[in-house]
């Protein structure tokens, strides 16, 4: 029996704020594992809106491991989370644990976090399905995918589908790592779930010299965001601190998303003139085919005259190099008398076979 009653052909957009996850965008979610004071998160939060981060991410109710390690400010780290969201304009995500807090945490915050650790908390995935915040559920660290888009149903069928996943690595036999991203738990989750996955590199490798890479191999998969832990000065943070990056080693992640995502932007526009140009020849071969059936001469050197002079008038007021549009028009034109002649001759030569 399949467990997944959920399953949609078309993937959901949940949107937070300005910020859009599904929609082919990759926003980055990046704050420190922990709101320590206001100073730090303050620090933090400027550093991250300043190198291009789309949301602040800070943890008020720490779930460590021990309990004797810093346990988090609590409420006053949501306050704290909040006013350094409206003082950068940035949307907040923070971890909820109990039933209890989420009202509270919705009431401060534009996301909750739903922690590898407390992915089958069910009285707790019941509670986020009854608000209107957007859920960021993050898979447990021995959960299967199944196990996984289940605890999402939780909170679906609550009555909340705003529900981004996040995969943030996984516990394996190696030991060079914290956890182990599971790539290909992206591309399955997305097509099984229909919801927008994320990928958490911090908490998957657990050391910083990983997280580019990680970033980059997760959009490869078609991820649709990621989240990054940052801190003003990692090695003294109180928790998670190998894996936290600086204010410049996330100014070079997001560098290196950035040419990242520029080329893929070439790509698609790239995709497009090639096909806008298949388009072309082939309309002016239909033009070819018109002319041959009326006895009129292909060439009419007037009309190209006219084309030049409209796509450079059109090129200068877009702010590109009128010559060197029409020195790539002229080619195009070249080619297009080319395969019209090529096709007019076709036509007698199948006329005479015929
Ligand atoms: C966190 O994001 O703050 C966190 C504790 O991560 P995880 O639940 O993935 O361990
Ligand atoms: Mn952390």
């Amino acid at each position: 029996m399949d467990p997944i009653r959920h399953r949609t052909e078309t993937a959901s957009v949940v949107t937070v704020g300005t910020v859009n996850f599904g929609d082919g965008s990759y926003p980055v979610i990046a704050g420190p594992c922990a709101v320590e004071s206001e100073s730090q998160l303050m620090a933090a939060a400027r550093i991250v809106a300043g190198a291009g981060a789309s949301m602040l991410r800070g943890g008020a109710y720490k779930p460590r491991t021990s309990p004797y390690s810093f346990q988090g400010l609590g409420r006053e780290g949501l306050r704290l989370l909040h006013a350094a969201g409206q003082a950068t304009g940035l949307p907040t995500i923070a971890e909820v644990m109990e039933p209890g807090e989420v009202e509270i945490a919705a009431a401060h915050l534009d996301m909750l976090q739903v922690g590898s650790r407390n992915m089958q908390n069910v009285p707790l995935l019941r509670e986020l399905g009854k608000t209107g915040s957007p859920v960021l559920l993050k898979r447990g660290f021995a959960a299967t995918i199944d196990e996984w888009l289940l605890a999402a149903e939780h909170i679906l069928n609550a009555g909340n589908s705003q529900i981004v996943l996040c995969e943030r690595g996984i516990r394996t036999f190696e030991t060079q790592t914290r956890n182990t991203l599971d790539i290909s738990a992206v591309p399955v989750a997305k097509a099984l779930g229909g919801l927008p996955v994320i990928v958490d590199p911090s908490h998957a490798a657990g050391r910083r010299d990983l997280i580019t890479p990680l970033a980059l191999a997760g959009r490869a998969v078609g991820a649709d965001g990621m989240m990054v832990e940052v801190h003003p000065d990692p090695d003294s943070a109180l928790s998670d601190g190998p894996q936290q990056l600086d204010g410049r080693q996330f100014a070079s992640l997001m560098d290196a998303l950035d040419i990242h995502s520029r080329r893929e932007e070439i790509d698609r526009i790239d995709h497009r003139i090639i096909h806008l140009l298949a388009r072309r020849l082939e309309t002016s071969l239909e033009i070819g085919r018109a002319k041959t059936a009326r006895g009129l001469p292909l060439h009419s050197p007037a009309r190209e005259e006219t084309i030049l002079d409209i796509v450079g008038g059109e090129a200068a007021r877009a702010g590109l190099d009128p010559r060197v549009v029409r020195a790539m028009y002229e080619s195009l034109l070249t080619e297009s008398r080319s395969a019209q002649h090529r096709t007019a001759l076709t036509a007698v030569q199948g006329g005479i076979g015929g």
